[in-house]
C-alpha cells in the first residue's frame, strides 16, 4: 500500500513539473487538476444522442436512449381506458433512429405519417427543437375515436374483425387496443378505416368519417340480407327446424303452413 502511495505521490510531483515547465515556456500547458485529461476525453456524440441529451421532455414523457444500435424511444405514460386504478402503460412511443428520421406509434398503431394531416409539418429528420414541438404537439392532438357504434363493431366482428374491399384488401379493421369515450359512453372496442391517421385535430380523423357511409350502406345490406333469411325461415317449404325459430317467426310458420294447406285443400275440392 505504502509502495503505491508514493509511486502516487511520485507521478504527481512529475505531473506538476510538467506544468510548471510548459507555464515557463508559454507552450500550452494542462489546466491544474487535469492531469489524466487523456483518460477522460469526451467520446464523439452522435447526433442522435446529442438530440436526446438536449431534449426537454413535456410532463408523462420519459426517454430510453441504446447507444449499442443507436436508436431512443420517447415514450409516453397513460392508461388505457378511464379506469385510472389499473396500471399505466406506454400509450405513445416515439422511435428516433440513429440519421434522425422517426416513427410514431399510438396504442399500439403505427402512425402512417402521409395519411396523418394533423402532423404535416414535422420535418422528416428531427432536431432537438423539432423533437420538443413534436412531443407537443401529440399531446395537444386526439386520438382518434373511429366508428364505436355497436352496429358498426358488431358488423365487423361477424366479417372476422377485418371488413374486406371489392380488390380483397382490409378497408377497416376493428381495434379494441384501448377503450374509446364518446358523447359521455364508454366503447370497448371502435371500428377504424385502414386509412385511419390515429391523431387528428379532431374526435374522428377524415378517413374514419368518410367510412362511415359504408359503414352503414354494410349494415343496411345486413339487415336486408337477415330479414329474408328470416322469412326464408317461416315459409312453409321451409327446413328449419321449430327449435331453430324464435317464438314470433314459430307463430308465422305455423301461420303459413295453414294457408299453404288450405290452399291445397281448395284444390283438391275443386278436382
Ligand atoms: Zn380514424
Amino acid at each position: 500500500m505504502g509502495k503505491r502511495k508514493f509511486k502516487l505521490g511520485r507521478s504527481y510531483k512529475n505531473f506538476e513539473r510538467r506544468r510548471q515547465i510548459a507555464g515557463n515556456f508559454k507552450i500550452g500547458r494542462p489546466p491544474k487538476g487535469q492531469r489524466n485529461k487523456r483518460h477522460h476525453e469526451p467520446v464523439a456524440q452522435s447526433l442522435l444522442e446529442e438530440l436526446c441529451k438536449g431534449v426537454v421532455l413535456p410532463e408523462n414523457w420519459s426517454i430510453k436512449f441504446d447507444s449499442t444500435v443507436n436508436h431512443a424511444d420517447v415514450c409516453k405514460i397513460g392508461h388505457q381506458n378511464t379506469i385510472t386504478s389499473q396500471p399505466a402503460v406506454v400509450t405513445t412511443c416515439l422511435s428516433i433512429y440513429k440519421d434522425l428520421s422517426w416513427r410514431l406509434h399510438v396504442h399500439g398503431k403505427v402512425v402512417n405519417i402521409e395519411d396523418c394531416t394533423a402532423l404535416a409539418d414535422t420535418p422528416v429528420s428531427l432536431s432537438t427543437t423539432s423533437t420538443v414541438e413534436l412531443l407537443s404537439l401529440i399531446d395537444r392532438l386526439n386520438v382518434c375515436v373511429g366508428n364505436p357504434d355497436p352496429r358498426f363493431t358488431e358488423l365487423c366482428e361477424l366479417q372476422g374483425g377485418k371488413i374486406k374491399a371489392a380488390d380483397g384488401t382490409t378497408s377497416s379493421f376493428t381495434d379494441d387496443f384501448f377503450s374509446i369515450s364518446l358523447d359521455g359512453e364508454e366503447y370497448q372496442s371502435t371500428v377504424r378505416s385502414a386509412k385511419c391517421s390515429i391523431l387528428t385535430n379532431n374526435i374522428r380523423c377524415d378517413a374514419c368519417k368518410n367510412y362511415r357511409a359504408t359503414l352503414r350502406a354494410l349494415c343496411s345490406r345486413q339487415l336486408r340480407t337477415t330479414e329474408e333469411m328470416i322469412s326464408k325461415r317461416t315459409e312453409a317449404s321451409s327446413h328449419t327446424t321449430y327449435q331453430n325459430l324464435k317464438a314470433e317467426q314459430s307463430k308465422k310458420r305455423m301461420s303459413n303452413l295453414k294457408k299453404e294447406l288450405d290452399h291445397q285443400r281448395n284444390k283438391v275440392n275443386e278436382l
